[in-house]
Order: structure tokens, then C-alpha cells, then sequence
């Protein structure tokens, strides 16, 4: 099917780096472009999709959120298990951090393109990135270009992923969200891994983003959010 190349649908989790991806498409693909979808998988910290609600509404664009439940019942990681406490706790074989849901990206891009070959859409923007992060196997770059060959064999389209913030730390993904009006909207958004609002300062989530802000020399909207 022949997607239009001129519509994006950007992978919105409600936090800090798929934000700055829905104003990097805004400015890309202009406003009326595009649109954006959240999965409910099973998250325990709800307010994630909260945010992606708002975040969508604030900058007016179509929002669909789309249900993906079986995550939760292959257990095993912190994100989505209750009785797994978050921490920045390595696992001796893997190497990966117990917020590693495995292929968690795979699935999501994979029913985000089902959801843009529906709709003629031809872009997909994920806020994956192969810096500053913890090693998710299913954020590298090598990752995206294999997986969009997939599905693009898979559903006969000629689909591109882009991923923006593949190379950038976390200082430059805060001036990227500048530079492109994203800044704003950083107050909507939900980084902890402990569910706190505002945010407890404490986990890996928290630390991450708060140095991003202060190498960018940027206070965090979040933290002044009334
Ligand atoms: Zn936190």
C-alpha cells in the first residue's frame, strides 16, 4: 500500500524523550501531520498514559491509545511487576538494568506501523536512542534499520522509522526539546520510575533527567509545575 510519505505518527509514552519527539515531528512534518498513538501495557505507574493524554491535547494532535496486555503476564521486569522494586540493579547474565522489558520496542513499533499502514501513514517517530541509557538491546540504531527492513517486507510499504535522538545525550535531547518548542511541555511529562509526582529525585529515572537538565543549563518545567 502506498502511505502517504508527508504523515507521521510519533510512539508517545508520555515521558520527556517521546515529547520532544512529537514537537521534532510537528516541526518536521507540520502540525497537521501529525498524530500520535500510546500503548497501555500494562504499566504500573498509570499516570504515564495520563501524561500522554495531556501532552497530545496540549499540542492538538490526534492521540490513539492502544492496548497491549500480555506484557505484564510474562513478568520478570520491574516496569511492569509490582512485587520487582525498580532499581539500577544489573542482571549478571544479561547485563540489562530490571526495566528491561524484553522486545518491548519491537512490538510497540511493530503495531505502530499497523496502526500508520491503516491510516496511510509512511513515518514512524520512536524517542529510542542508543547514548545516555541503560543498554536496551531494542534502542540501537542497528535495532530500528533491521526492523524497519521488517516491516517493510512484511506489509509491502515503504515505512521509515526515524528515531532523532539516536545520537544525542541527554543535555542535547533538552536542547533539541528547546530548539524545537518542546520545552513547555516537558512540565506535562513523567520520567520516575516510582510513579511520584513530582518526582522523587531518587531513581535512575530522575537522576538521568535531572542531569540532563543541568549540563543543558535548563530548568526542569516539571519541577516548577505548579
Ligand atoms: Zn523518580
Amino acid at each position: 500500500m502506498k502511505s502517504d510519505s508527508n504523515k507521521a505518527l510519533v510512539v508517545l509514552s508520555g515521558g520527556q524523550d517521546s515529547t520532544t519527539c512529537l514537537y521534532w515531528a510537528i516541526g518536521r512534518f507540520g502540525h497537521g501531520n501529525v498524530s500520535a498513538v500510546t500503548f497501555d501495557y500494562g504499566q504500573r505507574h498509570r499516570i504515564e498514559i495520563d501524561c500522554a493524554q495531556e501532552i497530545a491535547a496540549a499540542a492538538d494532535v490526534p492521540h490513539t491509545i492502544l492496548p497491549i496486555d500480555s506484557f505484564a503476564a510474562l513478568g520478570g521486569d520491574a516496569l511492569t511487576d509490582s512485587g520487582i522494586a525498580v532499581a539500577d540493579i544489573i542482571d549478571d547474565e544479561t547485563g540489562l538494568p530490571n526495566t528491561f522489558v524484553p522486545g518491548r520496542n519491537l512490538i510497540f513499533l511493530t503495531f505502530a506501523a499497523a496502526l500508520a499502514w491503516q491510516r496511510g501513514i509512511g513515518n514512524l517517530v520512536a524517542g529510542v536512542a542508543q547514548t545516555d541509557y541503560s543498554g536496551y538491546p531494542d534502542c540501537r540504531e542497528e535495532t530500528m534499520q533491521s526492523l524497519q527492513e521488517t516491516l517493510r517486507l512484511g506489509m509491502e510499504s515503504d515505512i521509515v522509522i526515524h528515531s532523532p535522538l539516536m545520537h544525542l545525550s541527554k543535555k542535547e535531547t533538552i536542547e533539541l526539546a528547546r530548539e524545537v518548542g518542546g520545552l513547555e511541555a516537558m512540565a506535562l511529562t513523567h520520567t520516575c520510575y516510582n510513579g511520584e509526582r513530582p518526582p522523587c529525585g531518587e531513581c535512575p529515572a530522575c537522576q538521568l533527567r535531572a542531569k540532563g537538565f543541568d549540563e543543558a543549563g535548563v530548568t526542569d518545567p516539571l519541577l516548577t509545575a505548579p
